[in-house]
């Protein structure tokens, strides 16, 4: 029996950013020698149709959600960080 890869190793869904797991190989896509696998057959269809608009979201120049959603908030809390209680 040959072990092809360790299945506890966890991949990102490049579409909705979960991690899946590399075991279903039945939701994988392969792109310029990558393999990506996805979390759902839905999602494995979006980046088949424009495999691009899914990894040019990795640029440097763009921040992430996190990013941005504490620029949102350091502008409505006036740089103030938010009490928790
Ligand atoms: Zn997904």
């Amino acid at each position: 029996m040959e072990k092809e890869t360790d299945s506890s190793e966890m991949f990102i869904d490049p579409v909705c950013l979960m991690k899946v797991d590399s075991g279903n190989k039945n939701l994988m896509f392969t792109h310029q020698t990558r393999t990506y696998y996805f979390c759902a057959e839905s999602c494995r269809k979006r980046f088949a149709g424009n495999p691009d608009k899914y990894l040019s979201n990795k640029s440097p120049k763009r921040k992430g959600l996190w990013g941005r959603y504490l620029d949102r908030l350091n502008k409505t809390t006036g740089g103030k960080s938010l009490n928790c209680h």
